[in-house]
């Protein structure tokens, strides 16, 4: 069978859940599993099911629409900064009280962990009471006590963390060669969509080959630090290429279908263009992060090697520099600029 859900690889338990529940939708259901589930992926392919005529076929106008993040009556929220803030969530409330125009309205909102707690209550009154005929999609990677109302009020669907081989297996059923389905899957932090673009990146090893590069490159003569940033920064704009690509293909996708339908062009171009930013600048943040952590290795392996008393010099700067980038990873979190924080970084490990 071929439908909307056919993608979503590794969770066979989960899709069958998915499917069972389409025809008969409840009103919030609660997407649960680890950094490497696929909650997002899910909850967006369930939006689409929930919206089609045939239960998610893959194929209609509100599926595709649905999927390309421009379908009228669904809505994917994003926060500002790193949680949803009391703000962030009355701006939910306007249209998460709109009627649907079509069968049904779809509110997705990814990652209720991170609600602060002065939030709880006005997400709680965003989840009271929706208009009929509409449903929540929510997702979360752990379950603080003060969620406990929200888990209670929620069908919960567990999606498993979806293993490197599954991972790998599915890229090479896609066709990608066994050495770069293993080398992307193992660069994917368990992520399957950032481990299918990661397959097509030309770029992955020289990124990579930079990252470990630092520990020798890295001088305190100044400049040192900002230029190593702006290889770094460039390297990472050659992964925003392919995604740029893939968002015009699907727009011209979408104007073509419309086309063939006699219709002028598709509605919500400005959410897309939304949309299509919001995946570039978390693109970029997961570069970062992975990068970091390729450095954090680096540096472990060093502190690893040279424990033994009479090298504990070298082991303490190891352990210093593990700490500052811990605290790079996290100021990561905020929308800082990601060439001052890596130039700080980099100026801050060539002192230690
Ligand atoms: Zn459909």
């Amino acid at each position: 069978m071929s439908d909307v859900f056919s993608d979503l690889v590794g969770v066979d338990d989960a899709v069958a859940v998915l499917r069972g529940t389409v025809r008969n939708p409840v009103q919030a259901y609660l997407l649960t599993g680890s950094s490497g589930s696929p909650l997002i992926d899910g909850a967006r392919r369930l939006a689409a099911a929930l919206v089609c005529a045939q239960a998610g076929c893959g194929r209609c106008d509100d599926c595709r629409q649905a999927l390309a993040g421009i379908h009228a009556d669904v809505t994917e929220f994003a926060m500002e900064g790193s949680n949803w803030r009391v703000d962030d969530i009355h701006e939910m409330e306007t249209l998460t009280r709109r009627y649907p125009l079509g069968r049904r309205r779809v509110n997705v909102i990814p990652r209720i962990d991170l609600t602060s707690l002065v939030s709880i209550p006005a997400l709680l009154k965003v989840l009271e009471e929706p208009p009929s005929r509409s449903t929540f999609i929510l997702t979360t990677q752990s379950f603080p006590a003060h969620l406990a109302t929200v888990r209670s009020r929620s069908f919960e669907i567990r999606m498993p963390a979806l293993t490197l081989e599954a991972i790998a297996h599915a890229l090479e059923r896609e066709g990608i060669s066994s050495p770069t389905a293993r080398l992307a899957a193992e660069n994917s932090g368990g992520d399957i969509s950032r481990a299918r673009l990661l397959a097509n990146d030309k770029g992955l090893e020289a990124r990579l080959a930079i990252w470990r590069s630092v520990p020798e490159t890295l001088t305190p003569r100044l400049g040192s630090a900002r230029g190593l940033s702006t290889q770094i920064l460039a390297a990472v704009e050659t992964v925003l290429e392919p995604k740029k690509a893939e968002h015009k293909a699907e727009w011209a996708h979408l104007e073509e279908l419309y086309a063939q339908a006699g219709m002028k062009r598709p509605p919500g171009k400005k959410d897309f263009d939304e949309k299509a930013k919001r995946e570039l600048r978390a693109l970029t943040k997961t570069e970062l992060d992975f990068g970091l952590a390729t450095l954090a290795r680096i540096y472990r392996e060093s502190f690893l090697g040279h424990v033994e008393a009479e090298a504990s010099s070298k082991a303490k700067r190891a352990m210093d520099i593990l700490a500052l980038i811990d605290e790079a990873h996290e100021v990561l979190a905020t929308n800082v600029s990601a060439d001052l924080l890596l130039t700080t970084l980099f100026a801050r490990i060539a002192r230690t």
